[in-house]
């Protein structure tokens, strides 16, 4: 039977700014987190992606690659059994954890009761990515985005990251393949419209790759952490929704020339969009994707 043991980041001693490591977090082992569960009567849930980090050595990768200050406000999408948010709470000044799972609150009650650090942490039981993210900071607050979402959610939490522009920073783990269409080349196979928007939004670095066995229970994928920084896109805020849109219509059927989508959109194939609508869309980059949306608004019928 899983029983409390020393309290969760007590031998931290540390308000701000932990070690690196993130090695004060009490993180469960698989044996622990199972008995725990067990004694909580929850059985995971594969609709909802529930595989939890387990090894103590990809928890202080991550760590690692985490920034901390007193302004940080972390925002973590799928808080499973707590085990990126206590390292989360010992490096910002608050967390916001999200967690759909409302069976999960039993398992929390038992983790938090005796966590130093749990007045840090703003359990909320409800979809993440349905939540307003402004509205979670105040003005002075620097919000970063964490989270390891199951792969049926990847798609909206790139979307709604990139159109929340409060967001300048955030550490996502996607599924393995995701997350290579996500830090894409133009050229590549894997590059596609999700590669073109992200990136347009945001400097993209792949910083871990993490294998199943470092999971409970294992999955069958690979992940991997990306850490994304917002970058200027070129674009004004009104025009984000049809430049995804744009975006999205180019790659519709991405093996054919651009010559398809001018058509279908109404952009004439002469003069200045000539050269252009011989390409194929994964031929250009995402600055090209902002400069021929620029060029060709004017031209076109709708958009
Ligand atoms: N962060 C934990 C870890 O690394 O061990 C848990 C990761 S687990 C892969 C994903 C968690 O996200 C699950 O606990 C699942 O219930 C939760 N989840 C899935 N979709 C969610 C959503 N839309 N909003 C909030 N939580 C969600």
């Amino acid at each position: 039977m899983w029983r409390s043991k020393a309290p969760r980041g007590a031998d931290a001693g540390c308000a701000f700014l932990c070690s690196p490591d993130g090695a004060s977090v009490d993180l469960l082992t698989s044996t622990e987190l199972r008995d725990l569960l067990a004694q909580q009567h929850v059985i995971l849930s594969k609709r909802f992606g529930q595989n939890f980090l387990i090894d103590r050595a990809s928890l202080a990768g991550i760590a690692s690659h985490l920034p901390a200050g007193e302004s940080i406000v972390f925002i973590e999408i799928g808080a499973g059994a707590l085990a990126l948010t206590g390292t989360l709470a010992s490096r910002g000044k608050r967390v916001v954890a999200f967690e759909i799972d409302d069976r999960l609150r039993k398992v929390h009650d038992v983790l938090l009761v005796r966590d130093p650090l749990n007045a840090r942490i703003d359990m909320r039981y409800e979809d993440g990515l349905n939540a307003n993210w402004t509205s979670l900071v105040n003005p002075d607050e620097t919000p970063i985005l964490v989270g390891n979402l199951p792969y049926l959610r990847s798609t909206d939490t790139v979307l709604k990251l990139v159109q929340t522009g409060r967001i300048c920073r955030a550490y996502l783990m996607f599924q393995r393949e995701f997350a290579d269409r996500l830090t894409a080349r133009p050229g590549r196979h894997e590059y596609g419209s999700l590669s073109v928007v992200l990136q347009t939004f945001f400097a993209v670095e792949r910083l871990m790759d993490l294998p199943p066995d470092v999971f409970f229970p294992r999955p069958d994928v690979h992940s991997a952490l990306l850490g994304l920084d917002r970058h200027p896109a070129g674009l004004a805020d009104e025009e984000t929704t049809s430049f995804l849109r744009f975006v999205h219509g180019a790659f519709l059927h991405r093996r054919k020339k651009l010559a398809d989508f001018f058509r279908r959109t109404g952009v004439p194939l002469t003069g200045d969009f000539a050269a252009v609508s011989e390409l194929r869309p994964e031929a250009l980059s995402p600055t090209d994707f902002v400069d021929l949306f620029h060029s060709v608004s004017p031209a076109r019928n709708h958009t």
